[in-house]
């Protein structure tokens, strides 16, 4: 079991290390967290509750590095990237397999996990282009007018446990590739893999105080929202907690940008190809067990496609669930056992509630991992809006079906819903695509792509109750968002110009 708030006394175990200037050092906390194997509840290490010292000593070492990285060249920031992916590429194996241990997804996509920060490390190697500012000559005589994109100084990123890889990439390369400097607050559920990257950014040439990293929950969450030296704070977790990271952290004048909860839906139309759309259906319902802020929560079946419903349960049931790291396994189990109890709470609240239940899998065996979180994949037809199961962000391996007549009902509905990270459309037909993705009020919409996460050159742009602040992470937005602009507006007079008179206008002459 987790002892939290325990003091670190087993000495064989891993323990995450805090970074503070260049240096990976144990905490002296007398606060640690076991971090547990989801499948066997084997303990596969510890992770500190960091001090109050150690947080400002992190905070103080990243203000004095800002000092010079802002002025080291931006080609020797962006080689540093270079060298980077190159090394996450040649380790990605060995941190999937660390990955998998502590967060319990299969192997296959705890490589996938690696695999989609590392195109945001990659895309960080075209910051030479991506930063540059804007020039325009003439504004009037002799007035010239142009943009910098200038790093903040002191930026912080708080990432949750469910891509222990990729959403601590999303953050750092970017905002010290544009030249701030970095405190990273990783879940303290699976830090371990998180580390692994961290260990390879410093390999790469990161240099001391650049980037620095502290463990922890709330009190750690607390001081960098609230600290003077910190100007910016990405956060990516729960719709609760990233409320208030924004608004303490807003009340305390940073740029905050908070990525949230999330109930994604997809509208199958009745031209859709149908083995292809139930294939993406229960890959993007039950893959990762749920548990992806752009997981598929609520099939939207439109005419004739409820009679689609046993065919998905069939496919369904194929699924293997199992320990992550066991060949062919498609379901991995969820990420604790507290996790395990609000997932199967919610179950019983839709049977409650009068739900429909296609396929329950709430008492779901798994052969020589008995101890395991497992939920096996579970269905519900026929559900409403009221439902607890529909209102709520489940984040476990369930699917709710809804039926409707037509693609403006199903649109409307969608719409009515408060979450706005991601949707699909299955259709065969061109129109149909445009009217949707016209009428939708959701920031990312795949047509025919069950789990539209945009690649680097875009950014992760999920929208209304998904997200506060204004700008994704990575691609131009996140740019944006590491950067101030400063506009410059210059003339240079030469010798035998004339002086001219006063201008007590606001006008330039
Ligand atoms: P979480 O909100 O519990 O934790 C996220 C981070 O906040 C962690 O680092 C944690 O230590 C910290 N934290 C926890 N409680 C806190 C508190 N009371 N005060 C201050 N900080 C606190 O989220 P989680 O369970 O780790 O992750 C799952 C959630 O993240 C889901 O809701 C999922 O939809 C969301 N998510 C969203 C996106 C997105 O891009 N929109 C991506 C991934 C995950």
């Amino acid at each position: 079991m987790n002892a939290i708030h325990q003091p670190h006394q087993n000495t064989q175990l891993t323990t995450a290390k805090l970074l503070i200037n260049g240096e990976f050092v144990e905490s002296q906390t007398s606060n640690w967290q076991d971090i547990v194997n989801p499948a066997t509840q084997e303990v596969v290490g510890q992770v500190p509750f960091a001090t109050r010292e150690e947080v400002n000593a992190a905070i103080a070492a990243a203000q004095n590095a800002f000092i010079s990285w802002r002025q080291t060249p931006i080609q020797t920031r962006m080689r540093i990237m270079l060298k980077l992916q190159d090394l996450i590429r040649s380790n990605a194996k060995s941190i999937a397999q660390v990955l998998t241990a502590e967060q319990g997804k299969t192997l296959a996509d705890a490589e996938g996990d690696i695999q989609r920060g590392l195109e945001v490390v990659e895309h960080a190697c075209s910051i030479g282009t991506l930063q540059m500012g804007e020039y325009i000559e003439g504004v009037a005589r002799g007035v010239d007018t142009y943009t910098l994109q200038q790093p903040l100084g002191v930026c912080a990123g708080i990432t949750p446990f469910n891509f222990p890889a990729m959403i601590p990439l999303w953050m750092f390369p970017m905002a010290i590739v544009c030249g701030n400097t970095f405190v990273l607050k990783p879940s303290e559920q699976d830090p371990l893999s998180t580390m692994m990257l961290v260990e390879l950014a410093v390999k790469a040439g990161v240099p001391a105080g650049v980037l620095n990293v502290v463990h922890g929950g709330k009190e750690v969450v607390d001081m960098l929202c609230t600290h003077s030296d910190i100007k910016a704070i990405s956060f990516v977790g729960s719709t609760a907690v990233g409320t208030h990271v924004y608004n303490l952290a807003g009340q305390h004048g940073k740029r905050v940008q908070s990525m949230m909860g999330a109930k994604n839906h997809v509208v199958v139309m009745p031209d859709a190809n149908k083995e292809q759309t139930l294939n993406a259906l229960v890959g993007a319902a039950f893959g990762a067990a749920g548990q992806r802020c752009m997981a598929l929560s609520v099939a939207v079946m439109v005419g004739e496609t409820k009679h689609w419903v046993d065919e998905l349960v069939i496919k369904t049931k194929t699924l293997s669930v199992n320990a992550g790291h066991e060949p062919n396994t498609d379901v991995g189990p969820v990420i604790s056992p507290r996790a395990k109890a609000r997932i199967l709470d919610l179950i019983n609240s839709g049977i409650a509630q009068g739900a429909e239940i296609l396929l329950d899998g709430r008492d779901v065996q798994v052969k020589g991992y008995e101890q395991g979180n497992f939920v096996g994949p579970t269905i519900f037809n026929q559900i409403n809006t009221e439902m607890r199961i529909y209102k709520e962000e489940i984040f476990g391996p369930v699917l709710a079906i809804i039926h409707v007549d037509t693609l403006d009902e199903a649109i409307a509905l969608v719409n009515a819903n408060p979450f706005g990270n991601g949707v699909g459309l299955f259709t065969q037909s061109g129109t149909t695509a445009r009217i949707f993705q016209n009428s939708i009020d959701i920031g990312q919409v795949g047509i025919n792509i069950p789990i539209p996460v945009p690649v680097p050159f875009f950014s992760f742009t999920g929208s209304r109750g998904s997200k506060l602040g204004d700008l994704g992470p990575y691609g131009k937005q996140a740019v944006q968002f590491y950067t101030q602009t400063k506009t410059i507006t210059s003339r240079w007079f030469e010798d035998h110009q004339e002086a001219g008179s006063v201008n007590t206008t606001i006008s330039l002459r």
